[in-house]
């Protein structure tokens, strides 16, 4: 796996994984947050971690997909909204992903190095399961704690605040950082591809989370995405959330997908939704 750091501002790191996915490390002057695990983990994603800070670590987890959660086992319980348990424990958080996930997540860009043909370095499922979780477990799978709407992570001097966006899955967050006028959304804007299509998607949810999120937009100057380009403006809040209800009213034409991805392509003003 190759991982590599970029600074997008003070005390923010991207990490990105092969040029398909990447993950965030924000730190305060007491802690740092990982928002998000990358897919492939490994002691290359450890090392590129712990190499930004010596500050203890909480592991933020946007949503389940399988890119967002791969190197979750050198981090203490994650942190995520309750809303993704049963999704979460489903995939048990590790190794168990649905195919369309798997297929999808990899295919998220053009300039990406996995084509589907098993070239995605995935924990081991046995070694895995084989792991004690040091933790209470709930129904045997991983240990999480929840993190719920409004609950604020204090980081000492930069606040991040939970807001619950269902649509890509049921328990989607974004974290807003109100002080760095920043949004952090995960996989639900993108400049590359959202993926809609699959287990747990619900695309009137979405629109509705698109919304919510409108109503934050004159508090950001930033977007940060789990895919393609690492800032974004805020336009593309209203942009997703306009392509989303034009897919829904029948307005938009379907392309070939990515690939031979189980899904159709519709695109509007530069958002690209498979569905
Ligand atoms: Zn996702």
């Amino acid at each position: 796996m190759g991982y590599h750091a970029t600074k997008i501002a003070d005390g923010v790191h991207a990490i990105d994984e092969n040029g398909f996915v990447q993950c965030y490390l924000i730190e305060g002057e007491a802690i740092a947050v990982l928002l998000d695990s990358c897919a492939g983990g490994g002691d290359d994603f450890r090392d590129a971690v712990y190499g930004l800070t010596g500050k203890p670590i909480r592991l933020v987890i946007t949503h389940s997909d399988h890119d967002h959660t791969g190197g979750q086992e050198y981090f203490d319980t994650p942190l995520m909204h309750p809303a993704e348990y049963a999704r979460y424990h489903a995939h048990d958080g590790v190794g168990q992903h649905t195919r369309p996930g798997k297929q999808g997540d990899a295919g998220k860009t053009g300039r990406d190095a996995h084509d589907g043909g098993g070239n995605v370095a995935e924990p081991d499922p046995g070694a895995a399961s084989a792991k004690p979780a040091g933790h209470a477990h709930d129904g045997g799978g991983r240990a999480v704690e929840p993190l719920w709407e409004g609950q604020i992570i204090d980081l000492g001097g930069v606040k991040l605040e939970t807001v619950l966006i269902p649509g890509h899955t049921p328990g989607s967050i974004a974290l807003l950082d109100r002080g760095g006028r920043r949004l952090y959304v995960g996989d639900t804007i993108s400049d590359t591809h959202v993926f809609m299509f699959g287990d747990g998607r619900d695309l009137r949810a979405f629109v509705a989370s698109l919304k919510k999120l409108e109503g934050l937009a004159p508090h950001i100057d930033t977007i940060h995405s789990a895919h393609g380009s690492l800032a974004l403006g805020p336009e593309w809040i209203t942009k997703t959330r306009v392509a989303a209800e034009k897919l829904l009213s029948g307005e938009l034409s379907a392309q070939a997908p990515p690939r031979d991805l189980p899904c159709r392509q519709y695109s509007h003003d530069g958002v690209n939704l498979l569905y």
